[in-house]
């Protein structure tokens, strides 16, 4: 077992990569269908004002903090967090255990041109995996069929990249129907599989800076980072708060 961090009311599992990776290979091997979602700052911000999140989150095996925010803001609450667990890096891991297993992995997500290139990518790095994946830009009509694709393959792992929060809901809607062993969902894993998005470098990351970078190379993502320090801020009150209470 492991304990939970709480981070303005959305409880973290306290957990290294490697343990969520075994943690996950576990799960590859049940029937029953298991979610794991990783969550940063954003997804946090987004949770307080929906709802249906909520829920959603709820029936979710457990959440992992994608974003050095998390790690921060847990220390502000005297139980911090181990490390950050991104699908990103998550993501590799598992396709590797994937072929060594003969699992079927469907991967959900990014435009035609980078769904193309990530699968051609992924079947070079990992020659024996079973792998098949589509785009991410489909209507609601459009929906049905592409539930029924993954339902013919049956996955043993299902990596969903249509960004936060519709890879959530997605999952969780057909979680029942599609009954694939373990579904996460990957945010931009699938743009950089495909090399059409680029990690950013490792100083960058070292210094923590991550989503600075990300800001110089996509400025439209201001806004979305507008949420930051709000997160911040809310999470650093929220913190002294509950010590003194
Ligand atoms: N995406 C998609 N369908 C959509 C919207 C987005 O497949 O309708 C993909 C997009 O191409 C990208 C991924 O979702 O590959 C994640 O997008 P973003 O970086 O906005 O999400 P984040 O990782 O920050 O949640």
């Amino acid at each position: 077992m492991y304990s939970m961090v709480s981070v303005l009311g959305v409880n973290f599992a306290n957990l290294t990569m490697n343990e969520v990776f075994l943690e996950a290979t576990t799960y590859l091997h049940d029937q029953q269908p298991h979610v794991i979602i990783t969550a940063g700052p954003e997804f946090v911000m987004h949770l307080k004002v929906n709802e249906k999140l909520q829920h959603i989150v709820q029936r979710a095996d457990f959440i992992t903090p994608d974003g050095n925010g998390i790690v921060m803001a847990s220390r502000w609450y005297g139980k911090p967090l181990k490390e950050r667990v991104t699908g990103v890096e998550l993501t590799p891991l598992l396709l590797r255990y994937a072929e060594y297993h003969h699992l079927r992995v469907y991967v959900l997500g990014a435009s035609e041109e980078a769904s193309t290139l990530a699968i051609a990518n992924i079947l070079r790095a990992y020659p024996g995996l079973m792998v098949k994946g589509r785009n991410g830009y489909f209507t609601k009509d459009q929906e049905h069929a592409v539930v029924e694709d993954i339902r013919a393959f049956a996955p043993h792992l299902l990596l969903v990249g249509l960004g936060q929060p519709r890879q959530e809901v997605f999952i969780d809607q057909y979680r029942e129907k599609l009954a694939v062993p373990l579904a996460i969902g990957v945010g931009g894993t699938i743009d950089i599989l495909a090399g059409t998005v680029k990690r950013s470098p490792q100083f960058f990351q070292q210094v923590k800076m991550e989503w600075l970078y990300r800001l110089l190379k996509e400025p439209r993502r201001f806004r979305r980072q507008l949420v930051l320090p709000v997160f911040a801020w809310q999470a650093y009150w929220d913190a002294r708060r509950r010590s003194t209470t």
